[in-house]
């Protein structure tokens, strides 16, 4: 585990003493160009919806592009890994906490949709109108705001609690349907500090996973939808909802499905056959609800999470010959 001491002049500032981390210079040049938008030393739990994991070495609340170009483009300069987190309802972060820096998405950064219609083309149909939104914008907002504007298209995503960027780089999708599919254009910054628009035909989305420059930040989406009436739109959000909290153990707190399906098959289907349904690893359960869930009771910690996602692995392995791959991304030391 990383040691930390508490430097004696400054009792705010904890030095990392082991050799790794930021020293001292880059957390004060990260300090000025984050503009005060830097914490030091800050637990992740709150900031993922398992509500577990340790501390991060930096949190960064980035609050407008030109701040952030900086900010990423000094990270990479100077070999210091960060992580942009949404949510962070995709996520488990390990109780040994991140090194580097974690990026959240605010201000201008997670703005309130706004919508175009495309005037390159001269009759204009229903899939020709598009919003925008940056990337921290929580899902429900987005929906919240095409339900108010009578736009359809994206009721499915009702009820997955991440942002617009989390759900683009995984490729977020229910019933049948994906975000990809609803992509016009991304904004994102380069790991060296460009802002870059990627229309539809440069972006490669397969299952939960959007394939992109390697440390690129998303930090807005252009989504198709249609001119729709409110009270259709709102049905359709109320249908997913209801079809959600009779499938899903959305009464406690959890990363959403633990494993990816496999071809032809379901995560959940494997588990349950395997009999570990309500299996326990201290504050950690396979849900009862349903078996791809591990659902945090109260105390779990990332450890718990973790061995009971191992056990699952090596159970459906030995029963079926099939491995798991686990679709909430495991990070930290
Ligand atoms: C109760 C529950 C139900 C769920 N249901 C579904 C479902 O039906 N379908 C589904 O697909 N998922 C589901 N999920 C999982 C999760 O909500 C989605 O994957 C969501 O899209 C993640 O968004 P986030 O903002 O929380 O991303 P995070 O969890 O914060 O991040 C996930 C990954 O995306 C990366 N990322 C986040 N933002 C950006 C960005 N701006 N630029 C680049 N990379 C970024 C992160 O670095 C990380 O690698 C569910 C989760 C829960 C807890």
């Amino acid at each position: 585990m990383r040691d930390l001491r508490i430097n004696s002049d400054e009792n705010t500032t904890l030095e990392p003493v082991n050799g790794y981390g930021m020293d001292k210079r880059q957390r004060d040049e990260l300090s000025r160009l984050g503009v005060e938008a830097v914490r030091f030393d800050c637990s992740m739990a709150q900031y993922t919806t398992f509500r577990v994991g340790g501390p991060a070495e930096s949190l960064y609340d980035a609050k407008d592009t030109e701040n952030l170009r900086r900010v990423i483009a000094f990270l990479n300069r100077e070999e210091i890994p960060y992580l942009v987190v949404g949510r962070g309802s995709n996520l488990l972060v390990k109780d040994e906490g991140l090194e580097g820096v974690v990026i959240l998405l605010r201000g201008t950064l997670a703005g309130i949709a706004q919508e175009k219609t495309d005037t390159s083309v001269s009759s204009l149909r229903p899939h020709d109108m598009t919003v925008e939104a940056g990337a921290g914008l929580p899902i429900v907002d987005l929906l919240i705001h095409c339900r108010d504007s009578g736009y359809g298209g994206l009721e499915f995503l009702a009820g997955i609690p991440g942002t617009v960027g989390g759900a683009v780089a995984m490729n977020a999708g229910a019933f049948g349907k994906e975000i990809g599919d609803q992509v016009k254009e991304i904004n994102m910054i380069t790991a060296g500090g460009d802002v870059v628009t990627r229309n539809r035909s440069q972006l490669k989305f397969s299952y939960r996973a959007l394939h992109i420059e390697k440390k690129s930040v998303i930090i807005g989406a252009c989504l198709k939808v249609d001119t729709g009436d409110v009270k259709t739109v709102a049905n359709k959000i109320a249908g997913y909802l209801k079809r959600r909290k009779e499938s899903q153990p959305i009464e406690y707190l959890s990363g959403g499905s633990v494993f990816k399906n496999p071809p032809n098959d379901y995560a959940g289907r494997l588990i349950e056959h395997a009999g570990l349904k309500g299996k326990k690893i201290g504050g950690a359960m396979v849900s009862e609800k349903h078996a791809n869930y591990i659902v945090n009771t109260g105390d779990a910690t990332a450890k718990d999470i973790l061995e009971l996602l191992s056990l699952t692995q090596e159970k459906v392995r030995n029963e079926t010959g099939i491995k798991l791959e686990p679709e909430i991304k495991i990070v930290g030391r």
